[in-house]
């Protein structure tokens, strides 16, 4: 049989995929193979077979903080948007790794359950916040996580509680563990609909004021650096509004390439990009370490 064959026995499958068309970025080549899992079963029969045949695959959310290389991506590409349900009893949610941050705060706010409002803005997917501990004006997911399901490179669920995370800035122990997360259980506490609504609003409008959020981009090109803010170094290198191919550095936020070309622009522009800033910085003795993950 086929990989097409198998692949789609197990759940959708579409071959010969424009990658930009799963990225905030509207970068990348084509992906041979994109499989949509509905549930955590199917989710957990692909990567089975995925591992039973030792076939190279990725894991994607709402792909807000990957760029994909160009040219054809000869990997399968499992993107978990349509897991996405979501449960809620008192203060607990049990959140499906695929659900978006944004529905997710919608439905918050018709429940009346605080404390994600910071995250209103975030266009990644609940498994992507919880692997990297996404986050957000002073706060991030991890103050708010109870537990994680997991899907183990054994193929077995393990669920993890928020002290065994070890999370930190932007990272926890499932960042590049190849573990795959399923569920996340998030402890909030009631507040009033109307008043998560202005927060929502409040903590959106600070966003557009300082990022380019019209523009496709994938938030933060670096970690923060030591020194602080990588986007205040990268400006004062007067990098700022530098264009190399259909990338640029945005005039608005230095930390956040956006795409000016949607047509032409490549990988190759980002890293050629990346390594303008990183070699700059350099040179001023500091270190910038890239958050955005290329596939
Ligand atoms: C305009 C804009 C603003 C942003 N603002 C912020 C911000 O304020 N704070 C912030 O932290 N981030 C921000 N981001 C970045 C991004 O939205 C977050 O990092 C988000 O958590 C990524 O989720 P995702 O579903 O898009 O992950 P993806 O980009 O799809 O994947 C990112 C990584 O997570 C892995 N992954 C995804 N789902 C799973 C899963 N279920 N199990 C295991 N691994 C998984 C992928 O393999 C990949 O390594 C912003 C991005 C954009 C475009």
């Amino acid at each position: 049989m086929n990989l097409y064959s198998l692949l789609k026995k197990t759940c959708q499958t579409k071959c010969n995929v424009n990658l930009k068309s799963l990225c905030s970025i509207k970068i990348g080549g084509i992906g041979r193979y994109v499989c949509y899992p509905n549930s955590a079963k199917q989710l957990k029969k692909l990567l089975f077979v995925l591992n039973q045949i030792k076939k190279q695959y990725y894991i994607i959310g709402n792909g807000t903080n990957v760029i994909f290389n160009d040219g054809i991506r000869d990997f399968v590409l499992v993107c978990t948007k349509r897991i996405n349900k979501l449960y809620i009893k008192q203060n607990q949610v049990c959140v499906y790794c695929g659900l978006g941050l944004f529905s997710l705060n919608t439905q918050l706010q018709k429940h009346g359950l605080g404390g994600l409002e910071w995250s209103y803005g975030i266009p990644g997917s609940m498994g992507g916040a919880t692997i990297m501990n996404a986050g957000a004006f002073e706060h991030d997911i991890s103050q708010f996580v109870k537990n994680v399901l997991v899907l183990t490179t054994s193929g077995k669920y393990k669920m993890f509680l928020v002290k065994n995370l070890n999370y930190g800035y932007r990272t926890s122990i499932l960042k590049n563990s190849n573990m795959v997360v399923i569920k996340t259980t998030l402890s909030l506490y009631k507040q009033d609909n109307k008043v998560i609504k202005t927060n929502q609003e409040q903590y959106m409008l600070k966003r557009k004021q300082c990022q380019p959020y019209d523009m496709p981009s994938c938030g933060s090109i670096f970690f923060k650096t030591v020194e602080g803010s990588a986007g205040k170094t990268i400006d004062k290198l007067g990098l700022k509004g530098v264009k190399l191919g259909g990338v640029q550095i945005s005039t608005k936020h230095a930390n956040f390439f956006v795409n000016v070309n949607v047509k032409n622009a490549s990988s190759e522009d980002m890293h050629s990009l990346i390594d303008l800033a990183k070699n700059m910085a350099k040179k001023q003795g500091i270190i910038l370490n890239e958050e955005v993950i290329f596939i």
